[in-house]
């Protein structure tokens, strides 16, 4: 998506937009990282072919709180 191809579709009709998608907050999102919620901007990337969305928090904190906090369940690949 980031390459600019809709990983949906394959159209390359791709937007970009840091907080361009307004859930309510204007600078990002909140995300339950520790005890407390921290604020993230977001990069949201859009195909207009097909609408697939992919969203990207951008502070680098905020992502290591998420991997070191035992908040979040890491997912293990597939075998
Ligand atoms: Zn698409």
């Amino acid at each position: 998506m980031q390459n600019g191809t809709c990983p949906k579709c394959q159209a390359t009709t791709v937007f970009m937009r840091n907080n361009g998608i307004d859930i309510g907050e204007p600078n990002g999102v909140w995300v339950v990282s520790t005890k407390q919620r921290r604020m993230s901007s977001v990069n949201s990337y859009v195909c207009t072919t097909c609408g697939y969305t992919e969203f990207y928090l951008t502070d680098p904190q905020v992502l290591a709180e998420i991997s070191q906090f035992g908040r979040w369940t890491r997912v293990n690949p597939s075998a």
